[in-house]
């Protein structure tokens, strides 16, 4: 699997950021695969040659904004000892705190903040079982909540998330009214930040939980949210549900390292059958009720056993 992280730098890279765009212009306009075409700008011919790459087989960009660097396996020193990665061409090496236990680094992108590097981690032989955990998402108070039926184990994560949800709800609100869109725009992106966070943490106890158990992760199909749909109806509705399926798609990867199986199972009454009986009961807040066999449970715990023991399966297809 590969897996890119983002590490801040403090280098001033202003200089070749500009040569790079350069490249990449050239690129655009001539088509170009030659490093040879672009020694006159300056810029060192491993990362000239990735930009060329780049921008001349691509029919589709008709503009240049924001072209990073880009450093290829061949430019890349990593010394595990030390944590430490050179890029020699740019006289430039920094420290990393990711797992040690990628095979290589791919390739590094270099903007004027950040470096992407890019590793390729080995995973694990998915494990093979029947056992299955069930994991609600958008529950009443919690942003996840689980459910092992083999052992009748619940366990509630994530309660912060709601005060979280409603401070910055608050504070978007005034921003708003007061016309104070850059501050609304930092407001925003420390939320996203704080969630992030959270679903990291949220997503590696699930992972965990699952793997101890010997189970693979049953989660719910989330409504409305399909891969790449960046329309937003409300902003706050936006960053809601994009939350849910940023978790879920670190359930996933994370999962995926460790050999642990995940599904996706359609969300159709998980929260109205009785995961005792299978009888519509009724939910009254967070009470769920049996009319049928009489049980009651907190209905989000209802909800994750359904999910746990759904047998409709859309067997999860991903290239992550
Ligand atoms: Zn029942």
């Amino acid at each position: 699997m590969i897996l890119t992280y983002k590490i801040k730098h403090e280098q001033d890279f202003t200089e070749e950021l500009k040569k790079a765009e350069q490249v990449a212009k050239y690129a655009l306009e001539h088509k170009s695969l030659s490093s040879k075409d672009v020694k006159h700008i300056g810029l060192k011919s491993i990362i000239s040659n990735q930009i060329l790459r780049k921008y001349s087989r691509n029919k589709k960009l008709k503009r240049i904004k924001h072209v990073n660097l880009t450093i290829p396996n061949q430019g890349i020193k990593v010394d595990k000892n030390n944590r430490e990665i050179r890029i020699p061409s740019l006289k430039f090496s920094f420290n990393y705190c990711f797992p040690n236990n990628f095979t290589k680094v791919n390739q590094i992108e270099i903007n004027s903040e950040y470096v992407f590097v890019s590793v390729t981690v080995p995973e694990e032989a998915p494990m093979k079982t029947d056992n299955w955990i069930g994991v609600d998402l958008n529950t009443t108070g919690h942003i996840a909540v689980i459910a092992n039926p083999q052992t009748g184990k619940v366990k509630k994560l994530g309660k912060k998330a709601k005060h979280v949800h409603e401070k910055y709800k608050h504070i978007r609100k005034r921003l708003q009214k007061a016309g104070k869109y850059r501050e609304l725009k930092k407001v925003g992106d420390r939320e996203r930040r704080i969630v992030k966070d959270l679903n990291h943490k949220i997503s590696r106890v699930i992972v965990n939980i699952a793997r101890k158990a010997k189970s693979g992760i049953r989660l719910e199909k989330l409504k409305g949210i399909r891969e790449g749909t960046k329309t937003r109806k409300s902003f706050r509705y936006s960053l809601h549900s994009w939350s849910f399926y940023q978790l879920q798609k670190m359930i996933e990867y994370k999962a995926k390292l460790l050999g642990v199986p995940v599904e996706y199972v359609d969300p159709y009454y998980t929260s109205k059958k009785c995961s005792r009986c299978g009888a519509i009961g009724n939910r009254n807040g967070k009470i769920f009720e049996c009319p049928e066999c009489g049980h009651v449970d907190h209905a989000d715990v209802n909800a994750a056993f359904n999910i746990a023991l759904r047998t409709q399966i859309d067997p999860l297809q991903t290239g992550m």
